[in-house]
């Protein structure tokens, strides 16, 4: 028997999240409520914590205070900026996730120039992350594993290699999506919620044993520091999005005019700000979130612009069902990068359709039965929702951009 699906009565989500998420008795869930926090919240009370707390970080001897990872998308100018205003002098790292797009090389070569720091990047050997895309595309239907993998732990060993103790990352997904914790947690980092949730329970460990083509020096950038080591350091990891209201969207535009960050107009949602680095985020690994989970990253952005008031849900619903049929982009690059067929890539993708969403009506033909047609929205001509365009790169990617070169 099919389980009922129940939808929360303020956002778009549903009790499917894969993160996890509780609708309570008066049909509101958890990412809804913990998001009131941030209209609650004394936020002046918040920052005055934080600065208490990176304090004992700022040092007159070392060249670095802290380590900040950032990539040419989502929330790295803002992250960048509000550390340095915090007068700490951070170390920049940045995972090398093969997908890049030129505008994610300008933002991440600008971020550097305009803040006047350094910048490591892991570059792992591209045999390897074939290896493992391959595997973890059969295997658990995802592209993104060796990046989550890479961006979460490649810090963590910085930190090691340099002693320095602390890493300031922006936002916390578990807290911002689903409300898994309150802001008033304060939730730091950790191994258990990398491996549940950033890594839905597979660690690099799992990979070898679990696959005859991957060995050990494959998955020796992506294994995770022990204990003891860790703690020797005393690294840490915080979240800005516990100590300052956070909110993309404004954030990102506050860059785009001060700072000139690049952003780029996608066919699958109305968010122009977010993952721009990535030729696959909004493409291939949406579709496969569709596939999967029966919703993709449109729900995620109209839940995220209900939650901020600046959207209500039946035009949240309009916008999820134009988008979700969006072009998925770009598929004949990653078949070429990864050396397989498209018929091949569309046989992987239709073995993840999860059967609660799609219903196969004949060979090659899906029917979608997914999250937004179960909620019954009104036509709405009116969506007045805006995202700005700052992009003056080619339109056209004929391949990933492996390694960028320093820009200008
Ligand atoms: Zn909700």
């Amino acid at each position: 028997m099919k389980k009922k699906i129940n939808f929360c009565k303020i956002c778009c989500y549903s009790d499917t999240h894969p993160l996890g998420l509780v609708i309570n008795n008066n049909g509101v869930c958890t990412g809804c409520k913990i998001h009131q926090e941030k209209f609650e919240i004394n936020w002046s009370d918040k920052y005055e914590k934080l600065k208490k707390i990176i304090k004992q970080y700022k040092s007159n001897k070392n060249i670095y205070d802290c380590i900040v990872p950032v990539s040419g998308g989502l929330d790295s100018y803002y992250i960048v900026e509000q550390v340095t205003k915090l007068g700490l002098k951070p170390l920049l790292v940045n995972y090398n996730k093969y997908f890049n797009t030129p505008l994610g090389i300008k933002n991440l070569s600008h971020l550097k120039t305009i803040f006047d720091l350094d910048l490591l990047t892991l570059n792992v050997n591209p045999n390897s992350i074939k290896k493992i895309s391959k595997f973890t595309l059969v295997n658990y239907g995802n592209i993104y594993w060796h990046i989550i993998a890479g961006q979460t732990v490649f810090p963590i060993k910085i930190a090691i290699k340099y002693k320095i103790p602390l890493i300031i990352w922006g936002a916390h997904q578990g807290v911002e999506q689903v409300g898994m914790y309150s802001h008033h947690n304060e939730v730091e980092m950790s191994r258990f919620y990398r491996k549940n949730h950033d890594l839905f329970g597979v660690e690099a460990e799992n990979l070898i044993e679990n696959s005859n083509s991957i060995n050990e020096e494959d998955i020796y950038e992506f294994l995770y520091p022990d204990d003891h080591t860790i703690n020797k350091i005393g690294i840490r990891g915080i979240y800005l999005s516990n100590y300052i209201k956070w909110d993309p969207k404004s954030q990102h535009e506050l860059m785009i005019k001060k700072y000139r960050y690049n952003t780029k107009k996608f066919s699958r949602t109305f968010d122009t700000y977010d993952h721009v680095d990535c030729v696959n985020y909004m493409n291939l690994h949406d579709l496969l979130k569709l596939v999967k989970h029966g919703y993709s990253k449109v729900t995620d952005h109209v839940t995220r612009e209900i939650r901020h008031k600046r959207l209500n849900k039946y035009s949240g619903l309009n916008l999820i069902k134009k988008y979700e049929k969006g072009r998925v982009e770009n598929l004949d690059l990653f078949c070429k990068w990864l050396n397989i067929e498209q018929d091949g890539l569309d046989y992987i993708i239709d073995s993840f359709r999860n059967n609660i969403f799609w219903k196969r009506i004949d060979i090659n033909k899906w029917k979608f039965n997914g999250l937004s047609k179960l909620n019954s929205a009104k036509k709405d001509k009116k969506i007045k929702i805006n995202f700005m365009i700052n992009n003056k790169q080619n339109k056209n990617i004929k391949n990933y951009i492996t390694i960028g070169k320093g820009w200008p």
